[in-house]
């Protein structure tokens, strides 16, 4: 690679380096990825070299010691000797010398840098066909452009020039044909120079690869109606070459073998380094800070499909890659330490190691789900499709997986990992076998010699201990690489799983690792990364016994020890409320960079200890050993291990002092009240409180307490002559508290640490209180910075357990020209003394402060700021909000100087900039500077700056608020607007409005101007304001919109993030209602769960829908590339759209729904009062009807025809405009539809909260009440699908009127249907499209329980998930078998969801085995001794003798009581007369008022009256006007258009009459007697029409009813 030079002073050859930290050094500063080589070719001055010296040979000979120099340095004593002799014999001295083994590394050098040093000196020879190596660049390529240089100059250009065209070629659907035509190229040494191998063996390997992907993709994937032939006519293929290049072209075939062998690939394939890291160039070579391989610093070479998908994905993944660029070195440094015995080169090496870990995952940021975040935007469904097309070609190739990346290998081996059992520990170890032999003999190198792991634990030195450490949190720690990497890939899969991916790349989340049942695909892959993380863990931290997101937020995170060295003052407050606190960290190891946290476990004041030790009665005790539970024994090991010492013994008074015992939890108060007999009045009132945590302390409570409980009581509950259990039982081991750091150090190891800490104070709680004000502060600022004169009551001289982290997104910019703006509020601006004391004077960039505070006095950091000011380094801007004192930045005089400002918040200050701080934000494509902006404080600070920012914007910029937003969104989304929100979690009322799930399900904020609602443990945030800003991508939050996502809450360890905390809070809107108690009713309370996670996936699947919607009309680039008409789009389309059809919606109409009618149709079934046969509505069969219907298979036709589209671009040129038009009304139809199903599901669960309202006689009614309701919804629901496919069946393809070119459109298609024949012929099986053999023998009817079973049966028997896919497939065969999976095939969520629910069918038939069996009348076919006894007369013989025969019911829902109270019900429903108008009005009303109440303005809810005196009919037919009531969806404003020839959303008239009369004639059948009692129970489906009638005469005025009404 050509010339580099020192970024920071580029002509300072010679000179010494400006950056140093050691005076007088040429060598940079740590972690100055410039060290060694920062003049090119000029060794001298880059080592230090005296001119006379040969620089090579003096390298050579630098570090070259005798021998003996280092393995005799420090022998062992004439004593130590004689001793041993003594022992063990003169023999064993023979240990005191070097194994020769040891004495021939030394003599040769060590092993990873001879390794290294080898692939040098080869390398270049050889095309580097060894693979890439070297000490500068790792295991990047040193020039990206050498090898496409050596190709493009070899006949094998024309193996490179096609790669260029590819995107072209997908684009018009002639990938196959463009390659068939290419003319063959031998891979040959005498063709192809060794030069250009590596890029020959890309670029063929993704030439196979596209061919394979087009094979499978041709348009025949999907819904496909004529049969065609994959294969090309003519073609000679590979096919006698191996399986991988079957079926390939051999014009590519042939070569790709022949160059594979060459490059030591015994079976051909590419690896997923092949196809990111090697498929880049580098824009700019020179600019190498901090490393070449940067996103914004290289181009995807070859992209296949030309998306931005591809290209973001691509390029991210090969940051990550190539951002560990100088590990490679630091690590062969580090074992030539060792091998030395080097302790402080060996400290060095690993800080710069260090320096590299941390660094790395910033590289994932490149990667975004945020669709503004412009080229690094992912779009999930283009990267579903790239997984499929980077499937490797046959199955016993390696798997493309991300496992092989060679840092993550190195770094497993450096950090002496030895347990891979794990499924991605062992993929892992067969990958490393296919890497290329360079890199394997350097991990081979550094594994299996002079081993790190041992040498710095045996050198005893707390510093390479402490730094060590930091390299293994670094890599694989929760916070570290592989933490932020697991979190990076969940949310991708989340996102991905639901827009149709089934699989990782590695192939977690598609096997079947046993906990298929609870675990949804991407929940399994963070289970298998924690897993493997465990494994990396464990050399280090011993077998870890919970998942690595629990020990976030806790000790575990404090693994270094600290004292406190000193309070100061940083302003003129003589209170003292903010301090700069300094730590001495010496000889931690504990290195920091700006912008990083420190996590510090606080201890209680003595005077909070003494409290509660006194009314415990412990003053005497305090030194005695505590009984320590589970989490206290675990701290306990913990602070052994980090004391490098045994598990220390802890005391009664180290439970005090590290305990919580402030602010009281309900779950503290709630342990005291059991532990006191509920006795305490004080106790009582606390929990009667409506706010929590309630501001008091443990000793607070207990002194209150002690005075209203018996002695008796309380010396029991707190016995002092046990073991104390109770101790650890009440107070359990506080968590740490986070600071900013606000120091920078150029220190190698820096001995202090500053933080800045202004001390919270609270108000006691009136219950202590009384009617005085008494201030009491937080815990641990309280201690770190106490009043000022009440030091000794906090006084200690214990260490402090504190810890370091960096924030995923709140670091300064790597280039140190872009300008940076930071906003404070009061003690926010404890991070950016950091930020300044790094840049200021070094970087070019522009720099400036904008501080809020209080007054004058609270100024911290004064004179160190007029400093910087007057040294010209930044600006300084401040409001004061209680101080008319003012100061304005003179940028003339560079000084602050004074002036009278009315007071004022940050929000005016920011208004008053707004010129320059809009060139801030806004980026350089808007023309503006593009500059990063930090905003730093509590949530009001936050809240302050945003509006200001937001009204600069408006003022200065742009006309409406909305395109504000959207350059704020993009600032966001380019992660150049970042937060450090450090508010401590506030107290939350509980007198907020409870909101349904229903309510949360209808927000899902996917309509343009509607909100976003997301539930989390119990609670409802309103998250639309803060989605742009999430540092995940709004996708994440968006697939979670409307659901209660509390699961990946937990695994993504926000539970525990007081940052995520705080921010929440400012979101929340409500309480989630819990689910109701049904007491007794374990049938409704299974129903309730069953409908819920229903609702779920009904409210998941339109948010999924909307996203894949969005790519398919959302850009226009989509469907064309330039001017011609692109096949990407048409392919995106017909794959989403084949998804949805041939799945038949599976997982709304699947096995989910049909375990809801099985378990529905059993209740109703049951409590029946006869055992005469139940008439239920044939919902499977509508729906098995409707998918097979002409509807549908027109609608498929017409999907087919688009899935030829794909591949014959010259027909598709003269139907652009129809295809698009078909598109986007389907599109327009499909989430239409899915909001239709959402919205029933919703009206389905808002029934069983009224449910309990409802007036029944026996529990039965009201059981069979809900049900009833909950089976006309299915019934509607299925409806809803026949109408669906009769609305899109009216839609086509081809409309020429439409096209530009008429006539041409007439005669193509005419052309097409003469020369093929089978246009609109069904010619192929359409799987969605062939209704299940009991559907078509009954027309539109009621149906049996008998029938229902049967149903169910057949499903449950012919479903794949019956037949698990084995277990036993090598990862080889499961990987493959990706790329053969339609795009169609049924996402794995959706797979998930089915296989659970057929699973709960199954169990639910085998558990209830003899009732159904007697609902069905029929017994058991294959069970010949059923069958013997109800049919054959020795089975009445038996009865007659009483013989046992199988009960009659083991259901209670069965009692005679409730069968007799049956009638009743029905009774008086229908003759509760005059009442029964009014009731219905008053219950709908209600549900009225409470759905309009907390759907548009939770703040403002009122409690919803309960209507106590409803009869049951009332009730249902209360739900039927609801059902028939709600509105479409309170976020889709005006809604969808609907059809031309059918206005209604229905399929059209006539065949809604058919619906209706085959209603009827259910009804009719299943109800025919005169009797109402009767008909009830024959026919539930029968008198909820009649409730429906009724409800909508009524609603329609009409009072009149008669008997019939109701029966
Ligand atoms: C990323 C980050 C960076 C931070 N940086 C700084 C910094 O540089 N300087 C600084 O001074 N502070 C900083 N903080 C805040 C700091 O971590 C502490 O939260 C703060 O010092 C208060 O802790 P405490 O122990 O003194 O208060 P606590 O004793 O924990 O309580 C203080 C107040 O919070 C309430 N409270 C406590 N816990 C809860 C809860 N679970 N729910 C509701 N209310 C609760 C209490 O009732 C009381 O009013 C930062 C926080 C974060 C998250």
């Amino acid at each position: 690679m050509s010339e580099r030079r020192c970024p920071v002073a580029p002509g300072a050859t010679g000179r010494l380096c400006p950056m140093s930290s050691r005076p007088g050094s040429k060598l940079g500063p740590r972690g100055c990825t410039f060290s060694g080589f920062a003049q090119p070719g000029d060794l001298h001055a880059a080592f230090d070299i005296p001119m006379h010296i040969n620089p090579v040979h003096h390298l050579r000979q630098r570090d070259r010691k005798a021998i003996n120099d280092i393995l005799y340095s420090s022998g062992p004593s004439m004593r130590q000797i004689k001793e041993m002799q003594n022992s063990t014999g003169t023999k064993s001295l023979d240990s005191l010398n070097a194994s020769d083994q040891d004495l021939l590394a030394i003599a040769l050098g060590a092993p990873a840098r001879q390794v290294l040093l080898r692939a040098e000196e080869i390398g270049p020879q050889t095309g580097w066909r060894d693979g890439y190596l070297s000490t500068e660049y790792g295991f990047c390529p040193p020039d990206t452009t050498e090898a496409v240089g050596a190709l493009r100059n070899s006949p094998g250009r024309v193996w490179s020039d096609l790669c260029e065209r590819m995107p072209g070629c997908v684009a018009r659907g002639r990938v196959r044909e463009s390659i068939a035509a290419l003319h063959l190229v031998q891979g040959t040494a005498d063709i192809i120079p060794d030069k250009a191998l590596w890029a020959a063996l890309v670029a063929l390997g993704m030439l196979c690869s596209i061919w394979r992907y087009e094979e499978n993709n041709n348009g025949t994937e999907g819904i496909n109606v004529p049969p065609r032939s994959p294969k090309l006519d003519n073609v000679d293929m590979s096919d006698d070459l191996g399986d991988e290049v079957r079926g390939i072209a051999r014009s590519i075939g042939l070569p790709y073998v022949q160059i594979c062998i060459r490059m030591g690939r015994s079976i051909p394939h590419l690896t997923f380094f092949d196809q990111s890291s090697y498929n880049i160039t580098i824009r700019d070579p020179l600019s190498t800070y901090p490393y070449v391989g940067r996103f914004d610093n290289m181009d995807l070479r070859w992209p296949m499909f030309g998306d931005s998908a591809e290209r973001a994905f691509l390029k991210g993944v090969a940051e990550t890659d190539l951002s560990f660029q100088h590990g490679v070195d630091a690590i062969a440094s580090c074992q030539e330490h060792v091998m030395m015995k080097n302790k402080q080169g060996l400290l060095e090496e690993l800080i710069r190691l260090k320096e590299i870990l941390e660094r790395m995952p910033t590289a994932f940021n490149s990667i975004s789900l945020n669709s503004r975040a412009g080229e690094n935007y992912i779009c999930p469904a283009e990267w579903v499709r790239w997984a499929k097309f980077s499937a490797p070609l046959s199955k016993r190739c390696p798997a493309t997986s991300g496992l092989q990346f060679p840092p993550f290998l190195l770094m497993d081996a450096f950090l002496g990992r030895t347990n891979y059992s794990s499924f991605l520990g062992e993929e892992g170890t067969h990958l490393r076998a296919w890497l290329p032999s360079n890199l394997r003999a350097f991990i081979a190198a550094v594994e299996n010699y002079y081993q790190i792991p041992a040498f710095v634990k045996a050198s005893g030195d707390p510093r390479l201990i402490g730094v060590f450490d930091g390299v293994v949190e670094a890599y694989t720690g929760e916070r570290g690489f592989m933490g932020a990497h697991r979190y990076k890939v969940f949310g991708l899969l989340e996102v991905a799983g639901k827009t149709g991916r089934t699989e990782t790349n590695g192939n977690t989340g598609g096997t079947d690792m046993g906990t298929k049942d609870v675990m949804r695909p991407w929940e399994e892959t963070h289970q298998a990364f924690s897993d493997a993380m465990k494994e990396r863990l464990e050399p280090h931290r011993g077998k870890l016994d919970v998942q690595p997101q629990e020990l976030r937020g806790t000790f575990a995170e404090c693994r270094y020890k600290g004292k406190l060295l000193s309070r100061n003052f940083v302003d003129t407050d003589p209170s003292r409320s903010t301090a700069m606190v300094t730590l001495d960290i010496h000889d931690t190891g504990i290195t920091f960079q700006p912008g990083d946290r420190l996590a510090m476990m606080p201890l209680n004041s003595w005077s909070e200890c003494a409290k509660v030790a006194a009314a415990l009665g412990l003053d005497d005790m305090l030194e005695d050993a505590a009984t320590l539970d589970r989490q206290w024994m675990r701290f306990a090991d913990h602070l052994g291990a980090i004391s490098l010492s045994t598990k220390p013994q802890l005391r009664v008074i180290d439970i005090l002092r590290r305990g919580h015992l402030a602010p009281l939890t309900s779950q503290l108060v709630m342990k005291l009240h059991n532990l006191l007999r509920a006795s305490s009045n004080t106790i009582l009132q606390v929990l009667a409180t409506d706010e929590w945590p309630v501001r008091a302390s443990l000793g607070d409570l207990l002194q209150a307490a002690i005075k209203d409980t018996s002695p008796r009581v309380w010396d029991q509950a707190f016995a002092l002559d046990g073991n104390l259990a109770w101790l650890t039982d009440l107070i359990s081991v506080e968590v740490p508290r986070t600071y900013s750091i606000s120091t920078y150090s150029e220190e190698l190891l820096p001995s202090t640490v500053d933080l800045t800490i202004s001390r919270s104070d609270y108000q006691l709680s009136s219950t202590f209180a009384g009617n005085s004000k008494i201030m009491r502060h937080g815990v641990s600022s309280g201690f770190m910075n106490p009043l000022v004169g009440e030091e000794m009551d906090v006084l200690d001289d214990d260490d402090l357990l504190i810890g370091v982290s960096r924030p995923f997104a709140f670091q300064l910019p790597v280039d140190d020209t872009s300008p940076v703006t930071m906003f404070a509020g009061g003690s926010g601006i404890a991070p950016f003394r950091s930020f300044w004391q790094c840049r200021a004077g070094r970087s070019f960039g522009k720099m400036s402060l904008y501080l809020g505070v209080q007054s004058r006095e609270k100024f911290c950091y004064e004179d160190e700021l007029r400093q910087y000011v007057n040294e010209g380094f930044m600006e300084v801007h401040t409001a004061f909000s209680r101080d008319s004192r003012g100061l304005v930045y003179d940028p003339v005089q560079q000084d602050l100087v004074e002036r009278e400002i009315s007071p004022r918040y940050i929000d005016a200050l920011i208004v008053e900039h707004g010129s320059a701080i809009c060139d801030m934000v806004m980026s350089k494509q808007q023309g503006g500077l593009g500059g990063y902006l930090y905003v730093c404080g509590s949530v009001e600070v936050f809240d302050s700056v945003m509006s200001g920012i937001r009204r600069a914007i408006y003022n200065h910029v742009t006309s409406t608020m909305d395109s504000t937003d959207m350059i704020l969104n993009t600032a966001f989304a380019e992660r150049r607007f970042m937060l450090d929100i450090f508010m401590t979690p506030k107290s939350l009322p509980c007198n907020t409005p409870t909101i349904s799930l229903s309510q949360l399900a209808l927000h899902t904020g996917h309509r343009p101007n509607t909100r976003l609602w997301i539930g989390v443990h119990g609670k409802v945030y309103d998250v639309t304001d803060f989605c742009p800003m999430h540092p995940g991508g709004t996708d994440i939050i968006k697939s979670n919109a409307g659901v209660d996502c509390s699961k990946s809450f937990d695994l993504l360890a926000h539970t525990n993030n007081p940052e995520v905390a705080s921010l929440l809070n400012k979101y929340f809107i409500g309480e989630l209602r819990v689910k109701p108690t049904f007491s007794h009713l374990e049938d409704l309370s299974m129903l309730y769960d069953l409908w819920n996670s229903f609702l779920r996936v009904a409210t998941e699947t339109v948010v999924a829908s909307h996203f894949e919607v969005g790519m398919i009309v959302g850009s226009p680039d989509v469907w064309f590339q330039g001017d011609l008409f692109n096949m990407g789009g048409v392919r995106r389309f017909y794959h989403y759209q084949s998804r949805l059809l041939q799945s038949g919606f599976s997982a709304l109409f699947g096995a989910k729904l049909q375990e809801l009618y099985l378990k529905i149709s059993f209740i109703l079934a049951n409590s029946s009062p006869s055992t005469g046969s139940t008439r239920l509505p044939d919902v499977l069969g509508i729906i098995a009807r409707a998918k097979g219907s002409n509807d549908a298979v027109a609608a498929c036709n017409e999907i087919s025809q688009i899935g030829q589209f794909t591949a014959n671009s010259e027909a598709a040129r003269f139907h652009e405009k129809g295809i698009r038009a078909y598109a986007s009304k389907s599109v327009e139809f499909d989430m239409e539809f899915l909001e239709d199903i959402r919205t029933d599901a919703c009206n389905g669960m808002d029934a069983f909260d009224s449910i309990l309202d409802l007036e029944a006689q026996s529990e039965t009614q009201r059981v069979a009440a809900l049900s009833t309701f909950l089976m006309q919804i299915l019934e509607r629901m299925a409806n809803r699908l026949a109408a669906f496919y009769a609305k899109l069946a009216r839609y086509s393809v081809f409309q020429p009127e439409m096209e530009v070119h008429p006539a041409r459109t007439r005669w193509n298609i005419l052309r097409h249907k003469i020369r093929d024949g089978t246009f609109f012929i069904l010619a192929a099986e359409i799987p969605m499209g062939s209704p299940p053999r009991y559907a078509n023998n009954r027309a539109h009817e009621a149906v049996d329980f008998e029938h229902v079973i049967r149903d169910i049966q057949h499903v449950i028997d012919s479903s794949p998930r019956s037949n698990p896919r084995p277990r036993n497939l090598t990862l080889a065969e499961q990987h493959a078998a990706r790329s053969e999976m339609k795009p169609s095939d049924t996402s794995a969520y959706e797979i998930q969801q089915s296989g659970t629910a057929l699973k709960a069918m199954s169990t639910f038939i085998d558990n209830n085995k003899r009732a159904i069996r007697r609902l069905s009348r029929v017994p058991q076919a294959l069970d010949l001794e059923q069958l013997m006894q109800v049919y054959s007369p020795i089975a009445e013989d038996r009865q007659q003798h009483g013989i046992q025969t199988p009960p009659h019911s083991r259901s209670s829902s069965r009692s005679p009581s409730r069968i007799a109270a049956m009638p009743t019900l029905v009774r008086r429903s229908t003759t509760s007369g005059s009442t029964y108008p009014v009731q219905m009005h008053m219950q709908l009303q209600g549900l009225q008022r409470r759905r309009n109440t907390a759907t548009s303005e939770p703040g403002r809810h009122t409690p919803t009256p309960t209507t106590t005196s409803l009869t049951p009919a009332a009730a249902i037919s209360g739900l039927l006007t609801k059902l028939n009531t709600r509105p479409k969806a309170p976020n889709a404003p005006g809604g969808l258009p609907t059809p031309p020839l059918s206005g209604d959303g229905a399929p059209d008239q006539a065949r809604l009459m058919q619906m209706f009369a085959a209603a009827k004639t259910g009804i009719a059948n299943g109800a025919p007697t005169p009797d109402a009692s009767h008909s009830r129970t024959k026919s539930t489906t029968g008198s909820l029409r009649a409730f429906r009638l009724q409800a909508s005469a009524l609603t329609g005025g009409l009072n009149r009813r008669d008997g019939s009404i109701g029966s």
